[in-house]
């Protein structure tokens, strides 16, 4: 079946009822679109598709602290681990106010299919907590996540479950992680989470690795559609970890990055930002608002910014029906997990955009998690060099394979991302079989 036919079965959001509408659905909704559009692919595996349409487990907590002014205050935690055929859960944490149950399922799947993709010995998993970090002192922010960590600590550890950072979370959460669950175990357990400070056992080259495989599978997915690097103009929404990252690499390879929005607001050059000015009024000032050396646009012109390359580095659900047809990239490069709604994808299919997906754009954090991970249990640490090389062979293999698959079957690279990463865990699954 061809992409735009299968593009077809799915009606456009204004024809359905809400609860059917995609744009409603939330991430978990999308999820489990992108699975449906996978199956005719799956021969018979798809007999085991079900297995994919579930999580293996879902853990909610109650995360109790002691404010600094004495009262008490509750936060909702999450843990979900969505498949473990192909091995311990791996994932990241995210702290902020809007995390849901179902959000966190979705991410948890999308690290299934991600890992699979990149073909990590690891499963899917994600956390989270409701709450807004920013409101919180550093001792709250520690209590807070000690409290978390313990209360999933039935589900995580090196061998079982392995967390990351995500959105607000950092190195220094990671290290709060390692250290509440080695009190707890009565031993360091350093490969419990990865993302950890280089002086506790985290990896060279770990921090940028997201932004280096944005711009690794950039670089090659640029040579497939005749773009050259050195002549782009590129739009990037978050300038966190990944689209900070990204944007420099980019910048440093001669591309022009005209466009920066973030939770602060949206500047803009023609000419080209400087991208290492404007992370460090990040740096001091906690967005690009008010960054003087550009001009300020209103957050909705942001989509429709001239640029050759488009890459949504925030949240999920931002390129929708309501501006994916404002978009003017040749292509966009999905920084962020789950940016693009179904709806949005199937416009931008149809408008001959290309869309790197997300399980495939941002795998390059988790490759060098597991890089981490693997360093860890060996206590032997490799050079930044031999970290780099081995990401970027990695993520050039993975992209090339997807784009064979997407050639062979005429799918979208999501769709052909989905079919590599769910042949390889339903395989594992079949082998594997039913217990009991
Ligand atoms: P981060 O916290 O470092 O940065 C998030 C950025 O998004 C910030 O610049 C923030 O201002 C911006 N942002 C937040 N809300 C926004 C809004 N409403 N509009 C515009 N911008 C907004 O987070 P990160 O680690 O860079 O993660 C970004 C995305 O990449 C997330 O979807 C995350 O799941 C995904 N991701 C991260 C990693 C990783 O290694 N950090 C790996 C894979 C995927």
């Amino acid at each position: 079946m061809s992409n735009s036919n299968a593009s077809n079965a799915f009606k456009r959001s204004h024809d359905l009822p809400s609860y059917l509408n995609p744009e409603h659905l939330g991430p978990w909704g999308i999820y489990l679109q992108q699975v449906e559009r996978v199956t005719p692919y799956l021969g018979s595996l798809s007999r085991w598709v079900e297995t994919l349409k579930r999580p293996k487990r879902a853990l909610i907590v109650d995360v109790p602290i002691e404010l600094d002014n004495g009262t008490m205050a509750h936060f909702e935690g999450y843990r979900v681990q969505h498949n473990t055929s192909r091995g311990p859960g791996k994932g990241g944490v995210r702290f902020h106010q809007d995390v849901t149950l179902s959000e966190v399922m979705a991410l948890s799947a999308w690290m299934s299919v991600k890992n699979a993709a990149v073909n990590l010995p690891f499963g899917g998993a994600k956390g989270g907590i409701r709450v807004d970090p920013k409101t919180l002192s550093r001792g709250e922010l520690e209590r807070l996540t000690r409290r978390y960590t313990s209360e999933i600590g039935i589900l995580i550890g090196p061998t079982k479950d392995i967390p990351a950072p995500d959105v607000n979370t950092n190195e220094q959460i990671m290290a709060w992680m390692m250290d509440t669950y080695s009190m707890n175990e009565g031993a360091t357990a350093s490969g419990v989470v990865t993302g950890k400070p280089i002086a506790l056992g985290g990896s060279l080259g770990r921090r940028e690795a997201t932004g280096r495989g944005v711009y690794t599978v950039g670089q090659e997915a640029a040579q497939h559609i005749g773009l050259d690097i050195t002549q782009a103009k590129i739009a990037v929404q978050g300038f966190g970890n990944v689209g900070g990252i990204a944007a420099k690499l980019f910048a440093q390879a001669g591309a022009t990055v005209v466009a920066v929005q973030d939770h602060g607001g949206t500047v803009y050059k023609a000419s080209g930002l400087d991208v290492p000015a404007l992370l460090q009024h990040v740096s001091q000032h906690g967005s690009v608002k008010g960054f003087a050396p550009a001009e300020t646009l209103p957050d909705g012109q942001f989509w429709a910014v001239d640029c050759d390359i488009l890459i949504p580095a925030a949240l999920e659900q931002q390129i929708t029906a309501s501006n994916a047809d404002q978009i003017k990239a040749r292509m966009v490069i999905e920084g962020a997990n789950g940016p693009t709604t179904p709806e949005a994808d199937d416009i931008l299919h149809e408008r001959g955009i290309l869309v790197v997906p997300d399980v495939i754009a941002n795998a390059g954090g988790v490759t060098v998690s597991y890089f981490e991970w693997v360093q860890d249990f060996s206590s032997f640490f490799w050079s930044e060099d031999e970290i780099n090389a081995r990401l970027v062979r990695i993520m050039r293999e993975a992209f090339a394979a997807i784009w064979q698959v997407s050639d062979e079957h005429r799918v979208s690279l999501r769709t052909a991302t989905f079919i590599v990463a769910c042949t390889r865990i339903l395989q594992a699954r079949e082998l594997r079989g039913l217990y009991p």
